[in-house]
């Protein structure tokens, strides 16, 4: 049994020491339900998200219509493995291949299983175009692309990385929008590089413009397959379908997964000829990947996002966020920077590097109690990253209260015995 301390806090929306394995929090806030960008505890207490369970729920919570559709795939068929397909699979694949020249959709269950797919489809292509030896695998400084061996392999943070190795060989750390490292270290002993448009997890810092140009052009000639991770930037997220777009980025691959099935899991590669032609049946797969009823849900997803109309309310909410932002960062000291691009966006708070971690995760906890769910991006960033349908006045909420406790920041006191 997990110890829930009813009488010390005469509350039930804490939980300390859950059931879960200690690589999560000890006290983690009970949820019980949602409704469009608000959350409610367990006591009833509301929060506005401006999280979005880590960029996940681009569509709100309490989705009526989303709920109907993974309720009728349920009662007509859940699951058929890759033996078989369904016409949600078919249909959700059609879509996604459509978002640029692509030729073929591998289905997986999250980010890291996209990521680990991809990795693996660049080495095929680069084994059966040019033979042995040219496996490498290049990723940037502040990169984050999961925590299966290979992702991780890629996910150059020594405290993601260190307690785990041995790794994958053959994955080098580059360091993110430095052209001449490119052009320095990039030869035909590379399978792939990988890149996020723009760092989700490591700081909200996006590809320059003359990065992105230089990763297009080298990996062109030197034949070496460019993945984007949009696994956390995509279908919307940064006021474009794919943040490659405004990113300047033209990527053999892309990676999908958060937000593509309004919060059940599923994530995609999205695969061109080119590469899906070196790919044998049976050299990889999932048992669970594109099942009927996460396709389902993802192809009316899609519909929804991928509407002009909608996508230009997202990019008129990120305006508003980054203005309210911008307007914070004048009257906080503590506020120094805004980052990030459309509705994945935050401030980089001006706490002493050596404490910024417990800082950050102390502001999070007052946020919290003010009802307001946002997260952290690398060290010092606050990142919020709201679901798309926000609205302006909800915004206003959100940002009112982000003014309000950066103004009573004074000195770091532990609160909460974990
Ligand atoms: N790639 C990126 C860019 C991500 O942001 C994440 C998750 N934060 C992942 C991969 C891994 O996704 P998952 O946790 O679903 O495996």
């Amino acid at each position: 049994m997990y110890k829930q301390d009813y009488a010390k806090n005469k509350t039930f929306k804490l939980v300390y020491n859950p059931p879960f394995a200690n690589n999560y929090a000890r006290t983690l806030l009970l949820l019980d339900h949602g409704k469009g960008c608000y959350l409610f505890d367990a006591d009833g207490n509301r929060y506005l998200d401006f999280g979005s369970g880590i960029a996940v729920n681009a569509l709100g919570h309490g989705r009526e219509d989303l709920a109907a559709i993974a309720a009728e795939q349920m009662k007509k068929i859940v699951h058929v493995s890759n033996l078989y397909t369904t016409e949600p699979a078919l249909q959700c694949a059609g879509r996604l291949m459509h978002l640029g020249n692509f030729d073929a959709v591998y289905f997986g269950n999250s980010g890291t299983e996209a990521v680990e797919a991809a990795l693996k489809f660049a080495r095929l292509y680069a084994l059966r175009t040019k033979g042995e030896g040219h496996h490498r695998i290049a990723s940037f400084s502040g990169a984050f692309h999961g925590r299966t061996m290979g992702a991780l392999s890629a996910t150059h943070t020594p405290a993601y990385q260190d307690p785990f190795r041995p790794l994958v060989p053959g994955c080098t750390a580059l360091p993110y929008n430095d052209v001449d490292a490119l052009k320095n270290n990039l030869d035909d002993s590379y399978a792939a590089v990988i890149v996020e448009p723009l760092q989700g997890e490591g700081g909200l810092r996006s590809v320059t413009p003359g990065f992105a140009e230089a990763l297009n052009s080298i990996c062109r000639e030197m034949d070496i397959v460019l993945i984007a991770d949009e696994v956390q930037t995509g279908l919307g997220r940064t006021g474009e379908i794919l943040a490659c777009s405004w990113a300047g980025l033209n990527p053999d691959m892309v990676t999908l997964a958060k937000p593509l099935a309004g919060g059940l899991p599923l994530s995609a590669v999205l695969v061109p000829e080119r590469i899906n032609k070196q790919i044998n049946v049976g050299e990889h797969a999932s048992t669970f990947g594109g099942g009927p009823v996460t396709t389902a849900v993802a192809g009316a997803v899609l519909d929804i996002i991928c509407d002009a109309g909608f996508i230009k309310r997202v990019q008129e909410a990120g305006e508003h966020l980054h203005r309210r932002l911008k307007e914070i960062c004048q009257s906080s000291t503590l506020a120094k920077e805004v980052r990030g691009h459309g509705l994945l966006a935050g401030i980089a708070v001006g706490y002493p590097e050596k404490d910024a971690k417990l800082r950050m995760g102390s502001l999070i906890e007052k946020l919290q109690d003010r009802g307001l769910l946002a997260l952290r991006s690398g060290t010092n960033i606050l990142r919020i990253a709201p679901p798309l349908i926000i609205e302006k006045d909800q915004i206003d909420e959100g940002c009112d209260i982000i003014a309000a406790v950066l103004a009573e920041e004074t000195e770091y006191v532990p609160r909460r015995q974990t």
